[in-house]
């Protein structure tokens, strides 16, 4: 197995990066969640401790991704998702320290028309990024005419989002060989929001090393399941290739399900909010509304079915987002019934 390891570490080596992260992320042990949820054992890889703007899974391969704009000559980066986009705050942090200017075309979306600026979209502006919020289905041209008009004037501008998800198999697997460097062992069981490379550069570190590990992906927004895992076995067959290695997975090895999302993408789910403050109140720890919440909430199910058998180890890659609750206090003060409460001098009532 150290063999293997050193051989993935190589090939992962050999493709150029910059240093944006604080790398290894720590791996806690939960126990009190464990006990809580019902299993033998369970950590968290802190992969919300990234280290760039208040990290996330993003920032790994930002690494490569970054260092892939800076040999392409690149002077302005231009990214864009959801309102509350981690990938777009990452990329302000990313940018501000290379010293590159950043441009985040962001959804016109249900959360940016309730809260404004605010969470993510906040820590956006206060990074420097150049925020507009595009009406829906209008992101691609949109992109497509602020490249244009940026080349006009003589910059090198650089779509982040071009081709991430590849660079993010490839971080990922490195993210198991940390794993399994602080496991001291093989991982019994794996849970992760699931959305593209995170979940394929795991598989691919897993099947590298050649250890069968079961990973449950749950995705963060509806779609269909085999559809999910053909792009997710896709990718990591793409990044196999990009690190030059011989490892192949197919469709039928990877789990994902969209069965936690509820209403839809950015919509907190009750067993969401019950996670946030689980989590929270046993370890000290905040996970995010929009995906870790629903993965987590997947997680305490799959116990509670004996889909997670409970004298199992689960590691929960924890892969960021805590900025958003900000955007969701209203659901959070709701759910909690927090309020207000102005002590009076004399009036200590428990
Ligand atoms: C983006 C994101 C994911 C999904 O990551 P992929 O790169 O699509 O695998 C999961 N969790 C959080 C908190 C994210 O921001």
């Amino acid at each position: 197995m150290n063999d293997r390891m050193d051989a993935l570490r190589k090939a992962i080596g050999r493709l150029p990066r910059v240093d944006l992260c604080e790398l290894p992320t720590p791996l806690h042990d939960c126990p009190r969640l464990a006990e809580a949820v019902g299993v033998e054992r369970l950590c968290f890889k802190r992969d919300d401790l990234t280290g760039l703007a208040l990290g996330g899974n993003k920032s790994r391969k930002f690494d490569f991704v970054f260092a892939d704009a800076l040999e392409k000559g690149a002077d302005v980066v231009i990214a864009g998702a959801a309102s509350q986009s981690n990938f777009s705050r990452q990329s302000a942090a990313a940018a501000a320290k290379l010293g590159l200017k950043c441009y985040l075309l962001n959804r016109l979306d249900a959360r940016a028309e309730l809260v404004g600026v605010q969470g993510n979209y906040l820590l956006d502006c206060i990074l420097g990024a150049d925020v507009w919020l595009v009406p829906q289905g209008y992101q691609g041209d949109a992109k497509r005419e602020l490249a244009e008009e940026l080349r006009t004037r003589g910059h090198k501008p650089y779509d982040l989002t071009a081709n991430e998800a590849v660079f993010g198999t490839v971080a990922y697997a490195n993210c198991l060989l940390e794993l399994v460097d602080q496991l001291e062992s093989e991982p019994e069981v794996i849970a992760l929001c699931s959305g593209s490379g995170t979940q394929a550069g795991i598989l691919l570190g897993l099947k590298a090393l050649g250890i069968d590990t079961p990973v449950f992906g749950f995705r963060a927004a509806h779609g269909d399941d085999c559809r999910a895992a053909e792009s997710i076995a896709s990718l990591a067959n793409k990044a196999a290739k990009l690190v030059g290695i011989e490892v192949h997975i197919s469709p039928d090895e990877v789990h994902t399900s969209d069965a936690y999302v509820g209403e839809g993408y950015g919509i907190i789910t009750e067993a969401g909010l019950e996670a946030i403050e689980l989590i929270a109140r046993s370890e000290g720890i905040l996970i995010d509304p929009v995906y870790t919440a629903k993965a987590f909430s997947g997680v305490i199910d799959y116990v509670k079915q004996g889909r997670i058998a409970s004298d199992s180890s689960v590691t929960f890659i924890h892969t960021g987002g805590a900025p958003a609750l900000f955007a969701y206090s209203s659901e959070l003060i709701d759910h909690g019934a927090y309020t207000q409460r102005v002590w009076n001098a004399g009036q200590a009532v428990l």
